[in-house]
């Protein structure tokens, strides 16, 4: 039996309790309720989660409460705290929960972001604020002009680490980590950990807590699930007669590399479908507009790879089409789940061609559910499926290894952390 936690067992700040009843939360999620402990305490973190987990308020409120409790005068472009993230949508939505959930508290913050004029952001900047939300280039071009100035930041956030990573951010990054100070608390956390990824934490964070999760399992089971047995070639026109039911009436299909992603797009749009792609390789303004169109319903094809639709919310996808099937099982679970929100049902359609289908044993064995095969389509592979494969002469590597084994490294660039005053539990009580 696990015991739930409540947010009163967190002992947060008063006017952060208060301000979560208001915000109608009741119980802390996974995320928050393994993270926030340690973090009050100053710890470094690992969290592997997607958005949709909570993970907002994980880093959000103990950034708030440490702040909060400990406060001070804030200097004209030194922020206390920084929370670097790859979109301007992710900026603004932590702006608005840091918001929310220091509306009690005199904590102040701004966000800021390429694509737009950078005079009101130095405004801000000017009168002080403790928490700076910021993305890697924009921030990059406001130190450069001395506008902001990293050597008071002691607690730092890396959001969305694996996305950074796929839009090209991580030299960025590492130029603003080179900026903050030895002595802070640092936060990484990202959906995946691919090896670029675990050195970046490697290197960044000191003996880390390291929290995992993974969307609740239910949300599958609330998904139908069908596979559709395919030859790669037929995969685009398969994808057009799928697309005729009308009843799919906003689906995301995931393909997975971004030039795979546009091919799709070309060929819908041939088809006379009005889809849009998402991905890394699109600029900041062409990716808002690909979704405020599938937002608004004026396209009903939102086409993306894994990582760019991470971070995006939008509700009422009915449908998530798996246009190739990925690699790893968790990447199968995060997909699916961005239908089926907000305790809806909802419909994920994979196509599986011959090459893919030790990728569909995998993720029925993580799901532990067989998905029903649908044999009626005119581009049935002629391939026979066995669901059973025989055993291959060598086990393949596990997939997905976030390098937990990896021995850490002793860093010894940072003495012993700088104690935050948790003297008082400051619960105000
Ligand atoms: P995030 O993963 O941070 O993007 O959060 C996903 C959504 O869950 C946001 O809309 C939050 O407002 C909401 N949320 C976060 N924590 C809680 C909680 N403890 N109870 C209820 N809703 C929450």
């Amino acid at each position: 039996m696990t015991t739930t936690t409540s947010f009163e067992q967190l002992q947060l700040l008063e006017p952060l309790a208060r301000a979560l009843r208001e915000q109608g939360y009741e119980t802390p999620t996974p995320i928050q309720a393994r993270a926030i402990p340690p973090l009050l305490e100053g710890r470094d973190l690992l969290g592997i989660a997607q958005t949709g987990t909570g993970k907002t308020a994980a880093f959000s409120l103990p950034i708030l409460d440490l702040l909060a409790g400990d406060p001070h005068p804030t200097t004209p472009g030194q922020p206390s705290a920084l929370i670097l993230t790859p979109t301007r949508e992710l900026a603004a939505q932590i702006g608005d929960s840091l918001a929310a959930y220091g509306r009690h508290t005199k904590i102040t913050h701004t966000v800021i972001f390429g694509g737009v004029g950078q005079t009101p952001q130095v405004k801000t900047l000017r009168k002080g604020i403790d928490i700076l939300v910021a993305t890697p280039g924009r921030l990059l071009d406001l130190i450069d002009q001395r506008h902001v100035d990293l050597s008071a930041v002691e607690v730092f956030v890396l959001d969305e680490a694996d996305r950074m990573l796929d839009m090209g951010f991580i030299r960025d990054v590492r130029k603003v980590i080179a900026r903050l100070p030895e002595d802070r608390q640092s936060l990484l956390f990202s959906a995946t950990m691919p090896q670029d990824i675990v050195e970046l934490a490697n290197s960044l964070l000191r003996d880390p807590l390291r929290v995992e999760v993974t969307p609740p399992a239910t949300t599958v089971e609330r998904i139908e699930q069908s596979v559709l047995l395919v030859e790669k070639a037929d995969k685009r026109d398969l994808l057009v007669e799928v697309l005729k039911d009308r009843s799919i009436v906003r689906t995301l299909v995931f393909t997975r590399t971004k030039h795979g992603a546009d091919r799709v797009v070309k060929h819908l749009r041939r088809a006379g479908e009005h889809a849009e792609a998402i991905h890394g390789n699109k600029s900041q303004g062409a990716r808002e507009r690909a979704l405020e169109s599938f937002r608004a319903g004026k396209s009903r094809i939102l086409v993306a790879t894994d990582i760019a639709a991470r971070g995006i919310d939008v509700r009422d996808v009915t449908h998530v089409i798996n246009f190739d099937l990925p690699n790893v099982p968790e990447n199968y679970v995060h997909r699916i789940g961005r239908t089926a929100r907000a305790g809806r049902a909802g419909h994920a359609i994979s196509f599986c061609d011959t090459e893919e289908r030790e990728y569909l044993r995998d993720i029925e064995k993580a799901i532990q559910l067989e998905v029903p095969i649908v044999e009626d389509h005119p581009f049935r592979s002629t391939v026979p499926f066995q669901r059973q494969k025989p055993k291959p002469p060598q086990q393949r590597a596990a997939s997905g290894d976030g390098g937990t084994s990896r021995k850490k490294k002793s860093r010894s660039r940072r003495g012993g952390r700088r104690p935050r005053g948790r003297s008082g539990n400051g619960a105000g009580q």
